[in-house]
């Protein structure tokens, strides 16, 4: 029996699609991880994949049967500029099979070496970057935010050249769809409208079935892709996760956080906090990052003008109208989740949505201005009594200037106890938003070079344990909750490529 029941229906798109690619066998394949919880949810079976012929399938020294291996074409504004042709450079799609819960979904080797769309790319990855998507990928499942898996990692054997010689890396990634804003753009690039439409169709099949019978299932694409991106980046703001090249091949038809480069999360709150090395302007930074979803949403919408109507001025007219709304749904789905973190409901405030924004902006301006640790905060809030200031100190020793933070706790004091909730019920339902334990960028960095400089993973999987549980307080690893010490701080991220 096949390890993995390949199903190819990207392949049955034809080859204006993608270019049929072996992935190129490595000289030393060694497992880091594999995840079997993972491979469980996908209905495979472990015995064959837990071993070493998994571990030479995650290294694409062996196809595993059925798998007909492409790299799929995409386009791409990278930092605002169209690229009319990147495609996958450096991941191979072995081929898409439907879960034990029917949900289709895609496999795809990262670093499998050179494709047709490799320019001058070598198509391999070096292991600090796999090492972070498999952390950050597998903690944001655990976080409960929309995300490509991670279903292995190998080492190869091999080095590639960066700056300097690194050992390389594959990860086996998952996700309902690799199909990106930037896959849109390349037929568009070339007005090949069928070839659109056909996309189009693909995406509907596969990711929205319920809009198969709509009455304009292309405009009702773009609303579903338009409101699950607002949701999505909502959800990155209110864990302080910062994607860092939101490019349009970087965003995903099915809206999943996807392509982890030089991603982090922050520790202390800076509102235009920019990680990645590469982007200098801050157009990445974390509080564009909203903005920067509709822009993307808006390039593709674009491309799919010519599917939403017969008239150019009625396809646009429509496009608009769609594209209007993520304003509106990326906020409410900021309120709802910031309130949330905040234990206060929507119920209760029904009539306030207004003070209740200008409430927790005030809180973010506050930790803005006190260098106060993003995701501690929530911790330590997430543990007050309303009537009792015992635990007080605990959350003001993250402000520099506790005094500042006073003012705001009292506010906070009366507009929660508007709530008809008992002390250990807000408790409850704000531990469950707020995490104890996110991926840290110190202690990503410290699980890399761990792996790179002693061949030792027992860090990164240490942290990967830890994450697997993010809103469950654990003993003794009160370390991984900390901010890095000043001379941990990582203040740039690299996309390893
Ligand atoms: P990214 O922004 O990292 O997702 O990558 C942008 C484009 O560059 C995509 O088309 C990638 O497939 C390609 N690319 C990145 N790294 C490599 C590499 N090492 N070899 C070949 N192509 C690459
Ligand atoms: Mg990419």
């Amino acid at each position: 029996m096949n390890p993995i029941p390949f199903t190819n229906r990207y392949l049955a798109l034809g080859e204006a699609f993608y270019k049929k690619t072996l992935p190129t066998p490595v000289a030393a394949p060694a497992l880091i991880a594999f995840n079997a919880a993972l491979a469980n949810e996908m209905g495979l079976s472990t015995d064959e994949l837990g071993t070493q012929d998994g571990v030479n399938i995650f290294a694409g020294n062996v196809v595993p049967g059925g798998a007909e291996p492409l790299a799929m074409a995409y386009a791409g504004h990278q930092f605002g500029n169209f690229v009319p042709q990147l495609g996958d450079g450096r991941a191979i799609l072995l081929g898409d099979m439907t879960a034990a819960d029917g949900v289709c979904l895609d496999v795809q080797l990262k670093g499998s070496g050179r494709t047709f769309y490799s320019r001058n790319g070598d198509g391999r990855a070096a292991l600090g970057p796999v090492l972070r998507e498999y952390l950050v990928s597998e903690a944001m499942a655990r976080l409960g935010v929309p995300t490509t898996r991670a279903l292995a990692a190998v080492t190869t054997g091999e080095q590639v050249a960066r700056e300097q010689l690194l050992p390389g890396g594959i990860i086996t990634r998952v996700a309902t769809s690799f199909i990106r804003v930037g896959s849109f753009e390349y037929f568009s690039a070339s007005n090949d409208v069928e070839s659109i439409r056909e996309l189009a169709n693909y995406v509907i099949e596969r990711n929205y079935p319920q809009l198969r019978d709509s009455e304009q299932p292309y405009v009702a694409l773009l609303q579903a892709v338009v409101d699950g991106q607002a949701a999505l980046i909502a959800s990155w703001m209110q864990l302080g996760f910062i994607h860092g090249v939101m490019n349009t091949d970087n965003m995903s038809i099915a809206a999943e956080t996807i392509d982890y480069g030089p991603c982090a999360f922050m520790d202390a709150y800076d509102h235009d906090r920019v990680y990645s090395a590469i982007d200098r302007n801050g157009r990445y930074a974390y509080s564009n990052q909203p903005a920067i979803g509709l822009w993307n949403l808006t390039r593709l919408a674009e491309t799919l003008l010519p599917l939403l109507a017969e008239s150019s001025d009625a396809a646009v007219e429509l496009a608009q109208s769609v594209l209007k709304t993520y304003a509106d749904t990326y906020h409410q789905a900021w309120l709802t989740g910031m309130r949330a973190k905040c234990g206060l409901s929507n119920a209760a405030a029904a009539s306030k949505p207004d003070s209740d924004k200008a409430l927790i902006e005030s809180l973010f301006n506050v930790m803005a201005a006190n260098n106060a640790d993003f995701t501690l905060v929530f911790f330590h809030l997430s543990q007050l009594n309303l009537q009792a200031s015992e635990k007080d100190d605990d959350i003001r020793r993250l402000f520099v200037d506790p005094a500042q933070f006073d003012d705001w706790l009292v506010k906070w004091r009366e507009r929660a106890s508007e709530e008809m909730l008992t002390d250990k019920q807000r408790q409850a339902s704000m531990q469950s938003v707020n995490p104890v334990y996110i991926p840290r960028n110190h202690q990503i960095e410290a699980a890399i070079r761990a792996a790179e400089d002693q061949g030792d993973f027992s860090v990164f999987h240490a942290l990967h344990e830890v994450l697997q549980h993010p809103f469950t307080r654990q003993q003794g690893k009160d370390r991984y909750m900390q901010p890095p010490e000043p001379d941990e701080v990582v203040r740039q991220t690299f996309c390893g490529t």
